[in-house]
């Protein structure tokens, strides 16, 4: 007995270090602080895009303790230094994420207290907190109040919990699959076709919708090729539509083709993670119309919201179809079963033990109101025209009218290959990296895309960014 309370005391000392008393974490916080402080302050400075590879030698785990300032030296040196920087203004490439530092602040909170927000047994008021969050955006998006939400890391995962709803649903099994039938656009998020093969359905038939000049689904399209399906015989039983989408960020005719799913009694998803949000907004909330008609729906709020990665959203409007594939009851679950809880999270989602994720939307939205969100979208929207016109000028061809805020140029040539130009201008673009852009092919045509989401992004970015994009263009012109 005696040797084994020494042991246990022997061994205190060495793992108390995992518990530092307060003047240390005073310290630690004092280290972190001044770290992101300097961050913040710098980040307008630092350009968006840097394509110099880590040192990967510094990052071995090993029993070799570190300060932290060295920690953080290393951090900075080869983590926030190289890579895009999603933080920076200065992103307007692919879908970019945010940052907002209030949300780092409820993300801080939940780390400490490491509230379990899987069960409402466990957390009533974390539970209760997201659920709130939940009917917030149901109430956003017209969703009844029956309808079940779940926090996810992201979209992707948000996309996955929906389509095994439709599958379960639908009764999409081993006898069935390979004559069942999806219909999307050629433009949908390629987590999408993830997903399906991540819930047994990469065999099903996927028919590729035909799209209009603003590449948004052409619903007369949707409807022949159901009808024919049909007549052949085979089990149409999922439609997916985006708003926007990451290629141009169009919208598909939300409401068309809600009304065609119904009529023909087919699950009906919509892939809100890029544009969702931008329904709070008075320029674009009709656009919107008929979002509610949907049976599933995925929001990214560390898209739309600014806030940092780690948050998507799920709403489904039938709950049992939900639980099909994700409620369980283990006996070792039994203290945490009643009957008239709310919505546990680890029913809705294949998440048993998550992070407190509510936290980090709900503080900020405490915080802030709604409002400076609401501004900060509709400030995206006018900064994306003010770019269409500035590019213009100078020469460049612009994409249709954007739905939303994503915008696509490319420059045009008189003779001589346009697509080889273009992709050289998106290398130069990339060397220089004051601010980072994307390309992508649209009907075989080598475009460079802006995507305008950050918070950070303003007058000035955009500035910068058609300084920087006219004097890549020099460049290359100047090798011709
Ligand atoms: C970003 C995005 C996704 C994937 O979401 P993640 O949060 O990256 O997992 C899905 N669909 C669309 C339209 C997106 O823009």
């Amino acid at each position: 007995m005696h040797t084994l309370k020494q042991k246990i005391i022997e061994l205190h000392h060495i793992s108390k270090e995992l518990d530092p008393p307060e003047i240390l974490r005073n310290n630690y916080l004092n280290q972190v602080n001044n770290f992101t402080n300097q961050f913040i302050n710098g980040i307008e400075r630092v350009k968006a895009y840097s394509n110099a590879k880590p040192n990967t030698n510094v990052f071995s785990i090993n029993n070799k303790k570190k300060p932290l300032r060295e920690i953080l030296k290393i951090y900075t040196e080869e983590v926030v230094e190289k890579g895009i920087k999603p933080a920076s203004g200065g992103h307007l490439g692919y879908i970019p994420g945010g940052g907002i530092y209030t949300s780092a602040l409820a993300d801080y909170i939940v780390d400490i207290t490491n509230e379990y927000t899987g069960m409402y047994f466990a957390s009533p008021g974390g539970v209760t907190l997201e659920n709130e969050l939940i009917d917030w955006m149901k109430s956003i998006f017209g969703f009844p109040k029956t309808a079940i939400g779940n926090l996810t890391s992201g979209g992707s995962i948000a996309n996955l919990i929906a389509l095994t709803a439709a599958r379960d649903k639908h009764k999409i099994k081993s006898n069935n699959i390979t004559n069942s039938v999806i219909y999307v656009s050629p433009q949908v998020h390629h987590c999408i076709n993830k997903a399906l093969r991540i819930i047994g359905l990469e065999d099903v038939i996927i028919r590729h919708l035909e799209l209009d000049d603003n590449s948004r689904i052409l619903s007369d399209d949707l409807k022949s090729k159901i009808e024919n399906d049909t007549s052949l015989g085979l089990n149409p039983f999922l439609v997916i539509a985006s708003s926007g989408t990451t290629d141009t960020g169009a919208v598909d005719p939300l409401q068309e083709i809600g009304k065609i799913t119904k009529s023909y009694n087919l699950w009906y998803h919509i892939d809100a993670a890029y544009g969702g949000f931008f329904i709070l907004t008075k320029q674009k909330k009709a656009l919107f119309n008929g979002i509610e008609l949907a049976d599933s729906l995925v929001i990214d709020p560390h898209k739309g919201l600014f806030l940092p990665y780690g948050l998507g959203a799920v709403l489904v409007k039938d709950k049992k179809a939900v639980y099909h594939s994700h409620h369980y009851i283990a006996n070792y679950m039994q203290d945490a079963i009643q009957d008239s809880m709310p919505v546990n999270p680890a029913d809705v989602s294949p998440e048993l033990t998550k992070h407190f994720r509510g936290l980090r939307l709900w503080l900020p939205l405490q915080l802030h109101g709604i409002e400076p969100f609401v501004a900060c979208l509709e400030e995206k929207l006018l900064l994306t025209i003010y770019f269409r016109e500035c590019i213009k000028k100078i020469g460049f061809k612009l994409g249709p009218e954007p739905d939303l805020s994503v915008s696509y140029f490319w420059y045009p040539l008189k003779n001589g290959n346009e697509n080889i130009f273009n992709e050289k201008l998106m290398k130069e673009i990339h060397n220089d990296g004051e601010v980072f852009l994307s390309s992508t092919i649209i009907n075989d045509k080598f475009v460079i895309r802006i995507a305008v989401l950050s918070f950070r992004t303003k007058l000035h970015t955009i500035d910068k960014a058609i300084t920087m994009i006219d004097n890549a263009r020099k460049v290359i012109t100047a090798r011709l």
